[in-house]
């Protein structure tokens, strides 16, 4: 019996993420979709004033790359997202294709595994698209408020990095600007933090199937639980209570501490899952939509 998961569930990188840090929190937030009542990170107010922030960045691009005038979304900004926004009007990398820029949109992918059928999908802030057929060029961009740019060794790691390339290209197909090989798709991220240094990540034919690879393992893994015993929590280190218990909503139900870890050591980039600006839930009409 594969594992049952919510009707409306795909995949994201978000809970694939949740996953790889930690069996137990995926259980817990995605099978038996339990809410519970503590602060992920501390000071509560800021860390609110972050998120909220982070949403209001991506919402002013949105409209910018819609073509609202520049000068009237500049208006009464509030301090910091003033600054972002003149660091995005600066520094939009200028290499960007043109010819078809899709924002904030929604791809999903089906996926068979032995265990079973899934989906995994994924909301991408850009899709910059140029160039005909073999001369194709597809750059995926992320916009990133958090306080600290992430290193590139660590970006390498996470799951999104994985996950963006791999269902846009298994997307692609029924795209109108579709189908796209691997090797014409980058993944590169920004950063308000340093607007200057985006990192880029190249794709290519070997990486899709390495990462189909990897899919396959976790997917089958993870469909193949039957109960909470199959999820275990994360080793009982000092150092995964402070990279992830702290952050993680669930730690006094797992006796894993009481205190929230402090906005000063919260880095995205060790706890990704609770990423600042990505809240990955797909409704069921968005999923619907798709190609499935
Ligand atoms: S508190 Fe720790 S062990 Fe419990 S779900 Fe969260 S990360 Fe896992």
């Amino acid at each position: 019996m594969p594992l049952e998961l919510p009707p409306t569930f795909a995949f994201s990188q978000s809970s694939l993420q949740s996953y790889v840090n930690c069996p137990r929190r995926f259980w817990l937030a995605y099978v038996e979709e339990l809410t519970w009542p503590a602060l992920e990170v501390a000071p509560y107010d800021e860390h609110e004033q972050l998120l909220r922030r982070g949403a209001q960045f991506h919402r002013l691009v949105e409209r910018a790359e819609a073509g609202l005038p520049k000068e009237l979304l500049s208006q009464g900004l509030a301090h910091p997202l003033d600054e972002w926004f003149e660091s995005y009007l600066r520094h939009r990398p200028a290499d960007l294709p043109t010819e078809i820029v899709e924002v904030e949109r929604v791809l999903s992918a089906p996926l068979a595994v032995e265990a079973g059928r899934t989906r995994l999908a994924a909301r991408y802030d850009l899709i910059a698209v140029g160039g005909d057929d073999e001369d194709r060029r597809v750059v995926i961009l992320d916009w990133k408020t958090n306080q600290r740019a992430t290193r590139r060794s660590i970006l390498q790691q996470r799951m999104q990095t994985l996950v963006y390339p791999f269902v846009l290209v298994e997307a692609s197909a029924g795209l109108p600007w579709g189908p796209v090989s691997p090797e014409q798709v980058e993944m590169r991220y920004w950063f308000t933090a340093a607007p200057t240094e985006p990192v880029a990540f190249h794709y290519s034919s070997d990486l899709h199937a390495a990462n189909r690879a990897k899919l396959n393992n976790i997917l089958n893994e993870i469909l193949r639980g039957e109960n909470r015993a199959d999820f275990p929590k994360v080793v009982d280190t000092d150092e995964n209570r402070r990279r992830f218990c702290s952050f993680c909503v669930y730690r006094s139900r797992c006796d894993r501490g009481i205190g929230a870890g402090s906005l000063e050591e919260f880095d995205e980039a060790e706890f990704p899952d609770a990423d600042l600006e990505d809240a990955l839930d797909f409704t069921l009409e968005e999923v619907l939509e798709l190609a499935f």
